[in-house]
């Protein structure tokens, strides 16, 4: 039988339960941690191991001051359709260090210590930590241009190169036109600026690749005129795997890839780059060649392929073991 309990008996113990429930809930005790995973992926090509470092994301603010020749309004509306931000352009900055097993390459190398586009660039040489890798252990820095956010990294704000057993690969062209003193007068000055402290202290280590030239065992250079004059895409392969490493081919998952042939600000030859494009893609998409985007959301590996009158990145899935 039942014990008779009393209404008020009944309410005691309701209320003691309630009371034990709000001081005992372990649950609501826990922190808000405000940490984030560190910021490298890994993953196999062949017999290759690769590990794409974030230098940190880049925000380039207003599409409507970077990306031309579009209507505002539907510049937007493709940001909002994609549900990104159609008045903060948001770029990542993936840079994949790629281990041969007899050589260690790093292709682009982010900001450095310019925070010219904000705090958040900057953390390369804290992901190479956080990946496990040393800087002496680079033994190549491939870059596919001169732009900031590509060769910022190469030395330390005062000018000691960071990767000291690095050799630096760079398109002749690229190296001639950011490093010109005669360009100090011009608009263009804080690229070169930028360019001449990064590459004037390794200028004895850089060596020149040319287009379709196999540089270095595995990795063969890819000619992308356009966005510099000397801007190149890599194809990378290990034991039969590949991926082209793309650079700036274009700089954005959605507005370069639906409407190629819209310009971009920082291009020297915006029309070059735009044919370059087209015709780039087009090859990638036939092929179904793997990509690796140095620009698109992290960590930046996936696949191009045609839609409509232009493009669609397909992201791949990250797999979180080995
Ligand atoms: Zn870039």
């Amino acid at each position: 039988m039942l014990p008779d309990l009393s209404r008020r008996s009944v309410i005691a113990l309701g209320a003691g339960l309630g009371a034990t429930a709000l001081t005992n809930n372990a649950f609501a005790r826990a922190p808000k941690l405000g940490t984030q995973s560190p910021y490298f992926y890994r993953f196999k090509l062949g017999d290759a191991e690769v590990t794409v470092v974030s230098d940190g994301q880049l925000p380039l603010g207003d599409p409507a001051g970077a990306f031309l020749g579009v209507p505002k309004d539907e510049v937007a509306k493709m940001l909002a359709d994609n549900f990104m931000s159609p008045t903060n352009v948001v770029l990542e900055q993936n840079a994949p260090i790629v281990n041969f097993g007899d050589r260690l390459v790093l292709f682009d190398t982010g900001m450095g210590a310019s925070k010219a586009f904000g705090p958040t660039t900057g953390r390369l040489t804290k992901s190479i930590n956080e990946a496990g890798i040393k800087p002496e252990e680079i033994d190549a820095i491939v870059c596919s241009h001169a732009h900031i956010d590509h060769i910022g990294g190469i030395v330390d704000d005062g000018g000691t190169p960071l990767f000291p057993n690095a050799q630096v690969y760079l398109a002749q062209s690229d190296f001639d036109f950011w490093t010109d003193e005669g360009k100090l007068g011009s608009p263009l000055k804080d690229f070169v600026v930028h360019a001449r402290k990064n590459l004037m202290p390794v200028r004895d280590r850089i060596k020149f690749f040319k287009d379709g030239e196999q540089f270095l065992p595995g990795i063969t250079a890819i000619a992308a005129p356009g966005h510099t004059v000397g801007h190149t895409m890599f194809n990378v392969e290990s034991a039969g795997k590949s991926f082209t490493f793309m650079g700036d081919l274009s700089h954005h998952s959605v507005l370069l890839l639906e409407r190629p042939r819209m310009e971009f600000a920082y291009d020297t030859d915006p029309k070059q780059a735009a044919a370059t494009r087209v015709k780039l893609l087009d090859t990638i998409a036939a092929n179904k060649t793997a990509v690796m985007s140095y620009h698109f959301a992290w960590p930046g590996l996936g696949h191009v392929v045609k839609a409509g009158d232009g493009y669609r990145y397909i992201a791949e899935p990250m797999v979180m073991q080995l």
